[in-house]
Parts: C-alpha cells; structure tokens; sequence
C-alpha cells in the first residue's frame, strides 16, 4: 500500500480550477516532487495534504486513511517553508521543542530530541543561538530539525531552497538528499526550479494547469518527456514540425517538409500520418564543420545564428535552412577559448537516430 495516495482531488477557487481531478500514490521512504510553473497548482495540493486546505472533491489518504476530516495538527506531517518561519524570539533549541511541547512530550526527553534532530541537520553547537544570529542555510537547517522533531511519516517542504543564493542552494540541496536517506521520512517537495527537481527527486510529477502531465523518475522525465509542455519545461530542447512517414519498434521516420527525413527512436502508440514535433536535446547535437558527417542520416547544414559562452560548455544556435532553429552544446575542452565557430559560420548539425524524440501535437 502506498504511504500517500491522492485520489481523484480538484480544487476551484471560484470559477479557476487550481487543482484538477489529480491522482498521485507516493511510497514510504520516497523523495518525491511537484514540479511546475507557478500558478500551476503545486503549492495548493501541498496545502490539502498539509491540511491547511481540503478537496472539493477526491480524497487524501494517509497510511490507507482518509485525510480530509483531520485537522493538520492531527495529522502525522510537517511542512517546511521557504520563509523558514521561525520565531524570532525564541532560541534554536526552543524553536525545535516547539512543536513536541505543543504535543505535552516530557522535557527529558524535548531535550533528547531537539539534540538528535540538531545533530540530524549538522548544527550540534547553535542550540542556544537566535534565528536572527543564523545565515539563510542555517535557518532553513533549523526549520528543517523542527520538522523531523515530531517524526513525521511525511516532511512537505514547500520550495525550501528558493531564497538561498546558487551555491549555497546546492550544498543543502546535497545535505537535504543525504538527510532524507539518512532519516529515511518520506518527503514531498515542491519547487518550480526543474534542476532541482531532477538532482533531487526519486520521481517527480510534472504539473500543469491543475494536472499532472507525467510521473516519472527523474531520467525518464528528462529523456522520455510525454509531451511538448514536459519537454519543453525540463532543460532545453529544439523542436520541429514533423509528420510519421513510418513506424516501426525500433525507429520512426519522419517527414520534416523542405529539410526532408529524420530518424528517432521507435516508440510506442505512434502511427503514420501522426503530427507532431521532433524534439532533439542541445547535448546530443553534434556541431561540425560542413563536410564532416554529410553521409549520415540526420546531418543538416545551417549557419551559426548565436552562441552562448558559459564557461564549462558553449551553446551553439544553428539556423536550419528552413528557419528552425536547433540547439548544439560543444564542452569547452581548451581552456581561454570561449568558440569554436562564429556567428555566420557554415556548419553541419547531426544526431543518432535514437535521440530524436517525436512528440504528438
Ligand atoms: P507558485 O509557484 O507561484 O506558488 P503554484 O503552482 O504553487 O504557484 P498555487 O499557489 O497552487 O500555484 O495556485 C494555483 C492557482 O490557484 C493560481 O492561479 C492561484 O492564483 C490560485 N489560488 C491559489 N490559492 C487561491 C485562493 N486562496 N483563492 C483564489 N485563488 C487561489
């Protein structure tokens, strides 16, 4: 039996539907992720897990028990925000006691717990520390180590890591997938940011628009998106029109109007005739000089449109003789130089006949 299971939940606030007909099982010991842009709907699902919001319709069970009758502080989760929320006026050790004196625990054993949930999230020596004496990633520990004090059977985490600066962001979010293993609570994190959905997660749902569009894990998300919103919002992809010629397990070949035929992986459900686009991700194109590659399938020629220096890799933008425009990243293996090409250079752009993606329109 699964340890969260949504089933069929829709919210409307008036005449918007934040939340539509979402159905979600997610197991114990799971990191798992809402992803999706805002207003999509993620934070108002978090909400009715929570409890600080219900269903119009659906249920929420927890362990196999419905959900929605039970007030949040009954409930066996604890939500984490970006905002910390911290009491400013209490210690770091009275923060954490919080919510097991709001439970009547004994203070012998607060005081256990608030040292072993210290110790959880590396802050042994700031027990007696104010939150304003902390920086943002030790704020956001101590918010953390009141979460787990109670032993939740779910930590809901609601962008934790969105006010914390790139660099600081990656360090917690390594401590937060070491922690999670450690602690083994079953966590369900929600965020906008699609890099630290894939670093993180176990399996992550792609929302949109109050649904679902794919649950997966993360490599499957990345390189077998469902459709063009999935593709499109995870990393970067070119796409261009295209139209099944033919459909066979191992490949498909697709019309692609004036360019002619490319090739892509076989998949499933997809049938000649079908529209759609190929979708083709800027590490699996090849960039070389025109001549190079000419007899393989999927070579196109195009000129060098831009490119984008970003120190470990450069993006090329390749205008195909149609106008469309494909994506091409080249690592910068000698270092002090930022280009191999320049705007205007004549190149060829080519790519395996498995890593073209058809999405259906
Ligand atoms: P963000 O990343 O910006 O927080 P989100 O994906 O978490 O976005 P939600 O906060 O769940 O999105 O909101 C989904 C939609 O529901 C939005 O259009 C929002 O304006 C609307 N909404 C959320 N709460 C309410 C409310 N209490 N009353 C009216 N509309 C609401």
């Amino acid at each position: 039996m699964a340890l969260l299971e949504i089933r069929d939940v829709t919210r409307h606030f008036g005449d918007y539907t934040a939340v539509d007909h979402v159905s979600i099982s997610i197991e114990a010991g799971e990191f798992f992720t809402l992803l999706g842009p805002s207003g999509c709907g993620k934070t108002t699902l978090l909400r009715m897990i929570a409890g600080f919001d219900l269903p119009d319709s659906g249920q929420i069970l927890l362990d196999g028990e419905d959900m929605v009758g039970t007030p949040p502080e009954k409930r066996p989760v604890h939500t984490v925000f970006q905002t910390y929320a911290l009491f400013p006026h209490m210690t770091v050790a009275d923060n954490i006691a919080f919510p097991l004196r709001m439970a009547g625990k004994p203070p012998q054993e607060i005081r256990a717990r608030v040292t072993e949930a210290l110790d959880d999230v590396r802050l042994p020596s700031f027990a007696n520390r104010f939150p304003h004496e902390l920086s943002g990633g030790q704020k956001q520990r101590v918010a953390l180590a009141r979460g787990l004090v109670n032993r939740p059977r779910l930590l809901l985490l609601d962008e934790p890591l969105g006010a914390l600066d790139a660099k600081l962001r990656e360090e917690m979010q390594i401590e937060l997938i070491n922690l999670q293993k450690e602690i083994g609570i079953t966590f369900v994190f929600v965020t906008h940011a699609q890099d630290e959905a894939l670093a993180l997660s176990h399996r992550i749902a792609v929302m949109n628009r109050g649904n679902v569009e794919q649950i997966d894990e993360p490599s499957k998300i990345y390189g077998f998106p469902r459709n063009r919103f999935v593709a499109d919002f995870i990393g970067k992809i070119s796409m261009m029109d295209a139209q099944v010629m033919e459909a066979a397990p191992s490949h498909l070949k697709l019309d692609i109007g004036e360019l002619g035929e490319v090739i892509t992986a076989g998949k499933e459900g997809v049938k000649p005739g079908d529209k759609g686009v190929m979708a083709i991700r800027p590490e699996q194109v090849r960039i070389s000089h025109p001549s190079n590659g000419a007899q393989l399938k999927n070579h196109f020629l195009g000129t060098v449109h831009d490119f984008l220096y970003i120190g470990d890799v450069t993006t090329y933008i390749v205008e195909l003789s149609n106008g469309t425009h494909i994506e091409a990243l080249l690592p910068n293996s000698a270092p002090g130089r930022a280009t191999f090409f320049e705007v205007g250079d004549l190149v060829g752009v080519s790519w395996r006949h498995d890593a073209g993606i058809f999405l259906h329109d």
